[in-house]
């Protein structure tokens, strides 16, 4: 058996402690613990990373903590469209969906469009349509919808009519996955609401395979959270598989890279989690905080919002 290890993330931002109760914090660590759970437990009992990724990150989607199915952000007529993809280091298959109004766990229809392999991507009315065809669960609007969202949304049309800025905090989040299982192979998987206020119709990085979400075994495995526009011009998970593969750069060396040099001229939030061929973990990011979790080769796991780190038991 080779190493396993397993990161995911739940956004990154400006996260001021205040913006949450210490009950919400620690009510966000425990179902970032419970998503490394779900998917170490798969990992452990010699399961697909594929299956590993899917896991962790249907408990974050059905989080009100984390900005990605339940809890998901509102965009500018107080309409939730998601955006999800898996990917399969070992087969480079991919599955995305996007921009759909109804699916309750959109990495599940994207894991299923993968299989399906009619294609790669699917969006809007026809994604929902897909879902429901596989047996999915649909949802009406109001499941995905939470009292911070809706918040979020009224201090954004605030800003744009004052002419301010948003915080970060307020603007994003996504969650994601990567993993390495015993067999060797690596997958990603990242889904998302978006951001509060985001144009009708618009697609993020989480869905746009090479972008927020890439895997390729022997090399990485990326899952992406942040300015999602900027996460497709440089084409960030293929951008730091390429300086694994082709420049020899280490994992945390070439992450890093993309993340505090590439990205930071633009002033945007960005962070990433991503694991690498031999199990190593990376999890840059240029925000106060990213939540996030981790277990190592050797079994540890730990959470964390800002600085602080806990280990947790799986
Ligand atoms: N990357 C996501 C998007 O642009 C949002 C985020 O992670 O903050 O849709």
């Amino acid at each position: 058996m080779t190493k396993i290890a397993l990161a995911i993330h739940g956004g990154c931002g400006v996260m001021p402690e205040n913006s949450m109760t210490p009950e919400e914090w620690e009510g966000a660590r425990h179902d970032l613990a419970a998503a490394l759970r779900a998917g170490y437990a798969v990992l452990k009992a010699g399961g697909p990373a594929l299956d590993a990724v899917e896991a962790a990150v249907v408990v974050m989607e059905d989080s009100a903590h984390f900005n990605a199915g339940h809890g998901a952000a509102l965009n500018e007529h107080g309409i939730h469209e998601l955006d999800a993809s898996i990917m399969d280091g070992a087969t480079l298959e991919a599955g995305a969906i996007g921009t759909s109004r109804a699916i309750r766990n959109p990495v599940k229809a994207a894991r299923a469009l993968m299989e399906d392999g009619s294609a790669v991507f699917l969006v809007a009315d026809a994604a929902d349509r897909f879902a429901e065809a596989k047996g999915l669960a649909v949802e009406p609007q109001s499941y995905f919808t939470t009292q911070k969202r809706v918040e979020a949304l009224a201090a954004m049309k605030t800003h744009a009519a004052a002419g301010t800025e948003g915080t970060e905090n307020e603007k994003h989040g996504t969650v994601g996955a990567v993993a390495l299982d015993a067999a060797g192979h690596l997958a990603a998987a990242t889904s998302t609401g978006g951001y509060n206020n985001k144009p009708d119709g618009r697609v993020g990085d989480s869905p746009v395979i090479g972008a927020g979400t890439y895997a390729r075994d022997g090399v990485c495995a990326v899952s992406g959270t942040g300015k999602g526009e900027y996460f497709i011009r440089y084409v960030v998970g293929h951008e730091i598989a390429s300086r694994v593969a082709y420049l020899k750069q280490d994992l945390a060396t070439a992450a890093d890279g993309v993340v505090n040099h590439d990205l930071a001229p633009h002033h945007i939030g960005a962070g990433l989690v991503a694991v690498g061929a031999e199990g190593e973990i990376a999890a840059p990011y240029n925000t106060p905080g990213m939540f996030r979790g981790w277990v190592t080769p050797d079994g540890k796991a730990f959470v964390a919002t800002h600085e602080t780190i806990y280990e947790v038991t799986l």
